[in-house]
């Protein structure tokens, strides 16, 4: 009988929560109809791509030379795109990179694999903060290595200094952040941002050796608050980011994205070999060509964020007068509301009788909350706060 690499079935068998929600919703709406169901269980952009980005396939494709079209580029990808990329974050962010910095990949997941494969040396850990995006688990044992996440500070779901501190050990590599935040929307803050960077600063002296940062961004342009996000590598010098256009330009099935390395992090000349090199034993090499093309175009470009921000205000506002409590959301397109008994999947499966559907915040390593992705039609928004009131009303709140 054949064998198969056993974790690999094992992944390739267990359903997420995240798509196990999302095959029920997708099941009870065709049972029901589609407008009975409010799901918010997937991270899906549910506003259109800018306009332009139709208008320049479109040009590209009747205009360009289709053989280099829909040619190779080099690995790292197409020279002028990563010009371009660079070029718009120094004019954004003050900085002084270029395209040499840059590795086309198609989206943060495949970013995030090659940052850590190129890091990550056996015995190595990474520490993010929980909740956090569940595939890093997947990526980081992939890796070869070992998560380890410690808890936010549940109020705010800011680091919790204490504990980070806590976690950090000689043998962490680098520690992953995710600001503006999936699952919780949370933005970092400035203060957080410098308090970390002081601490990897502190800690890297005191093993005698970098502790890298790695900036996980595909929310960077979805923030709805008063404050610019800090742009991280100014903050801390060893800082590799992974952007993705997926959610800020609504293309996530077109799979294209980026690794930064600025060039002033320790050892720029092996790692930024390094990333290309997990690029080439990932076999994630020449990223999605024309879409290269289409967001070297696009750059200052984003979807119409303007429709999450309504979401946002209408959910948040209308939860929080129900009796929920949730931390401030100034970001990305999720809430994370404390669920109204501690067993989160038991808080879901009551949602459900109201065709309600919700990721259980165990997925994202932090129990007693619940995920809501609001990128869905405003309309459902609207509807689904009746479902809402009725489960608070089953524990007593807004009656
Ligand atoms: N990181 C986080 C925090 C995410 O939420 C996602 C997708 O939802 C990704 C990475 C992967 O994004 P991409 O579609 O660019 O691979």
């Amino acid at each position: 009988m054949a064998r198969f690499a056993e974790k690999m079935v094992q992944l390739g068998t267990e359903r997420s929560e995240i798509r196990e929600a999302f095959a029920f919703a997708q099941a009870r709406a065709a049972e029901v109809g589609p407008d009975k169901v409010d799901d918010f269980s997937i991270g899906n952009p549910s506003v259109p791509a800018p306009k332009q980005v139709g208008d320049l396939v479109k040009e590209l494709v009747d205009a360009a030379d289709p053989v280099q079209l829909h040619g190779y580029t080099p690995a790292q990808g197409d020279g002028q795109v990563r010009k371009a990329l660079a070029d718009d974050l120094n004019r954004r962010y003050g900085t002084d990179y270029d395209g040499d910095c840059f590795y086309l990949t198609a989206g943060a997941a495949a970013g995030l694999r090659i940052v850590l494969s190129a890091l990550g040396c056996p015995g190595d850990a990474f520490v993010t903060m929980a909740p956090y995006f569940p595939e890093y688990k997947v990526f980081v044992e992939s890796a070869g290595c070992t998560l380890v996440p410690v808890p936010a500070d549940l109020e705010d779901f800011q680091i919790d200094f204490a504990a980070f501190q806590a976690a950090l050990t000689p043998q962490t590599k680098a520690v992953i952040i995710n600001s503006p935040n999936n699952p919780t929307g949370v933005v970092y803050s400035q203060a957080t941002i410098e308090k970390l960077a002081q601490t990897l600063e502190e800690k890297s002296q005191e093993y005698g050796h970098t502790i890298y940062l790695i900036s996980d961004e595909p929310y960077r342009e979805i923030v709805y608050g008063e404050e610019p996000l800090p742009w991280v590598p100014s903050y801390y010098a060893n800082t590799l980011v992974c952007y993705s256009y997926s959610k800020s330009l609504s293309l996530p099935g077109q799979r294209i994205g980026y690794v930064l390395v600025p060039k002033c992090a320790e050892g720029f000349g092996e790692l930024y070999a390094a990333v290309c090199g997990a690029g080439r034993a990932l076999g994630y090499v020449c990223a999605p060509s024309l879409f290269q093309f289409v967001v070297a175009r696009c750059t200052g470009q984003t979807a119409d964020i303007g429709i999450y921000r309504e979401n946002r205000d209408i959910l948040l506002n209308a939860l929080r007068e129900m009796g929920y409590t949730c931390a401030q959301p100034d970001g990305a397109f999720y809430l994370f509301p404390r669920t109204l008994e501690p067993d989160a999947h038991a808080f879901c499966q009551r949602a459900r009788k109201y065709d309600l559907v919700l990721v259980p915040g165990d997925s994202f390593g932090c129990p007693g909350h619940v995920r809501i992705s609001y990128c869905v039609p405003t309309e459902q928004i609207r509807r689904s706060l009746v479902k809402f009131q009725k489960l608070a009303e089953e524990y007593g709140l807004g009656k």
